[in-house]
């Protein structure tokens, strides 16, 4: 699923770096170059750092999409993609007024650590680098831990409304509409929450920075047990980028932040791209893969860097010394072809090797693709986990992913796993079901997997086949599964008492 602050992994060579001979000039000013980006194009240091900044601005010029004085939240993985674009967004506010950057920005930087085989006292050492650099940059700065899933809202997986379509013609109704926006959001989102220990932390301190208390070792243990408890590595990495984007937006939302910007480069994309086609998003590249991604509803993330390939992210970073962060990713030791993530990885970058081309022809196909249209808004057609608009037509069942989902929503569920399941809805008094317990509704406690699997994409749920058991699952998924169940049985009990006489089946996508 898509993903935000990934370029982990980034530091994997794009081929050997281009001879620089005696005879070659600058393109730019035919002075003395330092470098060679592509065959032929040399640069000088000063014409390099303009190409390279044009190139970002270009980004944002061409979409303008961010509006002055909007907050945009900067998803720094500590990798170098990333790191480089905060630098661009820091280079961006200091210019001159006419080339200054005007919107508002603040960073997150999520700890994966626990995940990715950190020890505590890495972890530290890692979160102590991290808040450094974080000091130097001088944004308003959230540092949040991977173990914080474990406390957030069922509300983080419904697709709030987007801002309203005027946004592109009256720019400043757009921004004060923003404005509004931000009040309502950070209050409802802070609200629901079930557990508060997050969204209070970072309300106190609103335009500073945050740091929630250190995850407690219990929820190191049930982090851990979740990602143990996955089969394989390709579904634990989809996992992780689940996860983080869940928290991503959620810190977004409390702090009233209306967009992401997260450091993909083009090279990544390419990446990106082949793998969703190989994980079955094929429906879902133009949002995987794009400028903007609006599956959120009211954040909406970007991707200035999406020009820039990784080679160039290099030597930028070397030539004017960006600092950024060494973390091992969750696959870094793990062998080629221990994922399809990785499988494609090495892949991509081995061809681009020998066919210096590879990268761009894939990247200018992600350009091309078109989202589809979107049909409102309902919280129910949207994939639980991934939140991309659910690609199914229940009655479609030509394709086995259409014949799989009417099963699922016809018959008798699958039997549930050998062991009894604990029932995380009933439990600390979280379930919302009104008589649950006494199997008034769909009882989630029954079959909790049907429940989850039928909101899923035919992604997340191949994914998830990979996970024997929800139990370790944290809560707001659970429970915002059972939610949306209780829902669509609600809406056919209503369609029966109604006793009305429809021919075709009612609009129960999600069910
Ligand atoms: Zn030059
Ligand atoms: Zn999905």
């Amino acid at each position: 699923m898509c993903q935000v602050g990934e370029d982990y992994g980034e530091s994997a060579p794009e081929g050997p770096p281009p001879r620089l001979s005696l005879e070659q000039k600058c393109v730019k000013c035919k002075g003395l170059p330092v470098l060679v980006i592509r065959a032929g194009d040399a640069f000088c240091r000063d014409c390099f750092k303009a190409f390279y900044i044009h190139k970002f601005r270009a980004m944002l010029g061409k979409n303008r999409l961010i509006f002055p004085g909007e907050k945009v939240l900067l998803a720094w993985s500590g990798g170098p993609s990333s790191s480089s674009m905060v630098w661009q967004v820091l280079e961006g506010l200091s210019q001159d007024s006419a080339k200054r950057l005007r919107f508002v920005p603040g960073v997150v930087y999520v700890d994966e650590g626990a995940v990715c085989g950190q020890s505590p006292e890495d972890r530290a050492h890692t979160l102590a680098e991290v808040k450094q650099i974080l000091q130097t940059v001088g944004f308003p700065w959230h540092v949040v831990a991977l173990e914080e899933v474990f406390c957030l809202p069922p509300s983080v997986l419904r697709c709030s409304a987007p801002k309203p379509a005027g946004a592109q013609g009256v720019y400043k109704a757009a921004v004060d509409g923003f404005l509004q926006q931000w009040h309502t959001l950070g209050a409802a989102g802070v609200g629901d929450s079930s557990s508060p220990a997050l969204g209070e932390q970072q309300l106190s301190q609103p335009r500073t920075q945050s740091r929630a208390g250190a995850p407690t070792a219990a929820q190191t243990e049930a982090l851990c047990r979740l990602f143990d408890s996955v089969r394989t590595l390709t579904a634990k990495e989809e996992l992780l980028q689940t996860l983080r984007t869940h928290l991503i937006m959620h810190v977004a939302r409390t702090h009233g932040y209306s967009k992401v910007m997260t450091g993909d480069s083009c090279t990544r994309l390419a990446i990106k791209l082949m793998t969703s086609l190989a994980l079955g998003r094929g429906a879902f590249l133009a949002w995987d893969t794009g400028f903007s991604d609006e599956r959120h509803g009211d954040v909406v993330v970007v991707r200035p860097m999406r020009d820039h390939t990784l080679k160039e992210v290099a030597f930028y970073n070397r030539l004017f010394a960006v600092p950024s962060v060494f973390t091992p990713a969750i696959d870094t030791k793990a062998p080629e072809k221990a994922s399809i993530h990785r499988l494609m990885e090495a892949f991509m970058l081995r061809l681009q090797a020998q066919f210096p081309s590879t990268i761009s022809t894939v990247y200018r196909t992600s350009e091309k693709l078109l989202k589809a249209p979107r049909d409102g808004c309902a919280p129910s057609v949207h994939c639980l986990l991934c939140m991309c608009t659910l690609d199914v037509d229940t009655a479609d069942s030509a394709t086995a992913f259409g014949a799989q989902t009417s099963r699922l929503s016809q018959m008798e569920p699958p039997a549930p796993p050998a062991e009894e399941p604990t029932t995380p809805c009933c439990s600390g008094g979280m379930c919302r079901t009104q008589g649950c317990s006494q199997g008034a509704g769909p009882c989630f406690r029954e079959d909790p997997t049907a429940h989850v699997m039928e909101q899923l994409c035919y992604s997340c749920r191949v994914t998830m086949k990979d996970m024997p058991s929800l139990d370790p699952l944290p809560p707001y998924i659970l429970v915002e599964a059972q939610t949306r169940s209780q829902r669509s049985f609600d809406m056919q009990e209503i369609q029966e008492y109604l006793l009305e006489d429809s021919d075709g089946e009612p609009d129960m996508s999600g069910s």
